[in-house]
């Protein structure tokens, strides 16, 4: 029978009211993931970004999520206060569309690790450094997915070969490979 794991999930609970634009959450995050670690504070290597209005006082950390190979179809725009934002401000992927989230040098997608670093971290460094106390760091323990057992894999795979020969099942096993 299949296995239920737990897992923690760990959230950052992003107070945009008292966030005040401050940007040090941008500053330690770019800071830790520089290379070597600390030897560049450049804002676009951090994985936390803050969209700043500062006329209405309307400052919202973003943080980097999935990278995605292609730009979507559908688009979010946001109106707050009666200020229209560009297109996509809000999205949380690394995404063709625009610069945001992509380390500088390399161009390689960038996303929040939740500081899991080595050595770890007690608490995401954005949350360390939010002196405004608009990031709240929360982890909460999860019923996770149903894990298969080895020989219930085995079992699946013989009636697929069974269905449709082996090589057509190796064939589509190495496929799958190569895109992950
Ligand atoms: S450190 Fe906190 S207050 Fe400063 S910009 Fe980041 S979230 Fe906002
Ligand atoms: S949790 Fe860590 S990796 Fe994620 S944005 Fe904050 S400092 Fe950066």
């Amino acid at each position: 029978m299949a296995e239920k794991k737990k897992r923690i999930v760990k959230n950052i609970r992003i107070d945009v009211d008292k966030c005040n634009g401050c940007r040090a959450c941008e500053i330690i995050c770019a800071s830790q993931h520089a290379q070597p670690r600390h030897s560049s504070t450049n804002p676009a290597r951090a994985r936390v970004r803050v969209i700043r209005e500062p006329l209405s006082d309307i400052y919202v950390p973003v943080f980097a999520g999935e990278y995605t190979a292609a730009e979507c179809a559908g688009r979010d725009k946001y109106i707050i206060d009666g200020k229209e934002y560009e297109e996509c401000a809000f999205c949380r992927a690394s995404c063709p569309s625009r610069d945001i989230f992509k380390e500088p040098d390399s161009d390689l997608p960038l996303k929040c690790d939740m500081c899991e670093s080595d050595p770890t971290v007690e608490e995401p460094l954005c949350v360390q450094w939010c002196l405004a106390d608009a990031l709240i760091y929360e982890e909460r323990e999860e019923e996770g997915v149903e894990e298969a057992k080895a020989e219930e894999v085995d079992e699946g795979l013989e009636a697929l070969a069974n269905q449709h020969g082996w090589d057509k099942v190796m064939d589509a096993m190495n496929r799958m490979g190569k895109k992950a």
